[in-house]
């Protein structure tokens, strides 16, 4: 088994109290790795290495950094298996989809973000004749990066690329469960020559190593994705020391099909976008309003496409969906699944797990349908391939039942008519909404929500804003800056 090390001032090394916690393959629970599990001891060491790198990191020329970007995007390619490998073994996507979609896209955060960055400008303000007035775009300092584990790598990479390009130095916290292919990161950052104290990178639990990132005073923003109640701890704890915090949280998505809809896309995309990932995706869909006339033929449609997916082992090339990231995720799955025939769904399909898949964090895709969109199944994020299908009346039946939730994350509407589309999108309180499409995310468009889901954005030219802040210059050209009071203190 390979050695894993955190990154502390351009060193890989253990904790400081030389704790060290497992990482546990959720195909079958065997031990993939031990790694690093750091203390606030851990946190003071790479605080100081990251607040005495600073100057330099925001000194250097912006094309210098962006190399270094280009530098770890290119050592991803070199090492790409290995790294499809690890995000497999440790939280079970499958390598079809680690290969396709985890890694590329780790290596497509770095390159955009490499030139993004370059085209960074302030403002020029003509507020008086007499002056020259702009703002200057300035790093936040040192930023605490606390990423999630469902897509490890590039979670972590979607924040990591636009602080080092704006020149903040970071401490990132990858998730305990799924550390390994962010610890990998630490020794290409040494080998790209970013400088000692830039990047560092600290394992251990969320509630020790996490929160005392949050409140260390040498933090000077924090930039979180995780699930909304431990957004809601972190903003409590950034409160305190009055601390910037970007924030995507987590999200409870809406599938509108009209009557109108082109079904074989629609049914396409909701099969993809619920069940992708093993619906282990901020931005799948789990609740589905189908207008009546199209409600019957959908509802089957969906669930005959369902029943082609193919769950198992993540190493085969072949499976579609691989077990949940840890064997707590498929407990909570469970609980909704009986909850949902509780609260009197239907249930349309969901077979009981196979013998061959009890070793490990599985769970199979279910659909129900549902009567009552007050239900915990329509409530509440589950994170696991469980969706409810609800019949409604009209678009705006729709867009009404879609505001009662308390996330805002995104939403997709399935029309043949754009016109309807844009209406209802109107209605929506959600951050990303689409037309005939679900899930398409990309580094050149905005990603964030509202509501309880958040309120920052990811990627796009949008991001820059969450890791710089616009520092207001005023010159006066006079020589005198002529106040009122110029007279009356003039001898
Ligand atoms: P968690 O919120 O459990 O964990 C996210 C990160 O926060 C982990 O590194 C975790 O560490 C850390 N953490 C946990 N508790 C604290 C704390 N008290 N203080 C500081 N840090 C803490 O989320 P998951 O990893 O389970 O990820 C799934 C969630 O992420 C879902 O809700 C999903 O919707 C959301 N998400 C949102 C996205 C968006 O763009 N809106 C994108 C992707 C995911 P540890 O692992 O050690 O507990």
């Amino acid at each position: 088994m390979s050695e894993y090390k955190i990154l502390i001032d351009g060193r890989l090394t253990g904790a400081a109290r030389g704790g060290m916690m497992d990482v546990i393959n959720p195909h079958d629970g065997s031990v993939a790795a031990s790694v690093p599990r750091c203390t606030a001891e851990d946190v003071d060491l790479a605080v100081a290495a990251a607040s005495r790198a600073k100057k330099i990191w925001k000194n250097t020329y912006i094309g210098e950094r962006a190399d270094k970007l280009n530098r770890l995007a290119a050592l991803i390619r070199e090492n790409f298996d290995e790294l499809v490998s690890l995000e497999t073994a440790q939280y079970g996507g499958p390598v079809g989809k680690t290969s396709r979609f985890d890694i590329p896209a780790a290596i497509g955060e770095f390159e955009f973000m490499a030139g993004l960055g370059r085209s960074m400008t302030g403002l020029t303000i003509s507020a008086n004749p007499n002056a020259r007035v702009m703002t200057v775009r300035e790093p936040h300092g040192v930023m605490g990066l606390i990423s999630p584990w469902n897509f490890p790598l590039v979670t972590a990479v979607s924040k990591l690329a636009p602080a080092l390009i704006m020149g903040n130095t970071c401490i990132l916290k990858p998730a305990s469960c799924a550390p390994l292919t962010v610890l990998r990161l630490g020794e290409y950052i040494i080998k790209a020559g970013i400088p000692d104290g830039v990047v560092n990178i600290l394992t251990g639990p969320g509630s020790d190593v996490g929160e005392a990132i949050v409140t260390h005073p040498g933090v000077d923003k924090v930039s979180f994705t995780g699930d909304s109640s431990v957004g809601k701890r972190i903003l409590s704890l950034a409160a305190d020391k009055v601390m910037p915090v970007a924030a995507e949280l987590g999200g409870k998505n809406a599938f509108i099909v009209l009557d109108d809809a082109f079904l074989d896309g629609a049914v396409e995309a909701a099969v993809y976008a619920a069940f992708f990932n093993s619906g282990q995706n901020c931005g799948s869909p789990s609740r589905f309003y189908v207008q009546a006339g199209i409600y019957d033929e959908f509802v089957s449609r969906f669930v005959a496409a369902a029943k082609r997916l193919r769950i198992g082992n993540p190493t085969d090339p072949e499976t579609m969906l691989g077990p949940l990231a840890y064997m707590k995720c498929r407990e909570t799955a469970e609980r909704y699944i009986n909850g949902a025939k509780r609260d009197g769904c239907t249930l349309l399909y969901g077979q009981a797990l196979p013998d061959e898949l009890q070793c490990g964090a599985y769970v199979m895709p279910h659909i129900f349908e549902v009567y009552d969109n007050r239900i915990e199944l329509m409530r509440e994020e589950i994170f696991a391939p469980v969706v409810g299908v609800y019949k409604v009346k009209s678009a705006d039946e729709a867009a009404a039942l879609v505001n009662e939730s308390s996330y805002g994350l995104c939403a997709s509407v399935w029309t043949r008519d754009y016109r309807r589309g844009m209406l209802i999108i109107n209605e929506l309180d959600v951050g990303t909404a689409w037309i005939n499409q679900h899930l398409e995310i990309v580094p050149e468009t905005p990603w964030g929500g509202r509501k309880a889901s958040g309120w920052t954005k990811e990627n796009s030219i949008l991001v820059l804003d969450e890791y710089t802040y616009h520092k207001h210059i005023w010159m006066c050209l006079d020589e005198s800056p002529n106040t009122f009071w110029r007279e009356q203190i003039t001898p």
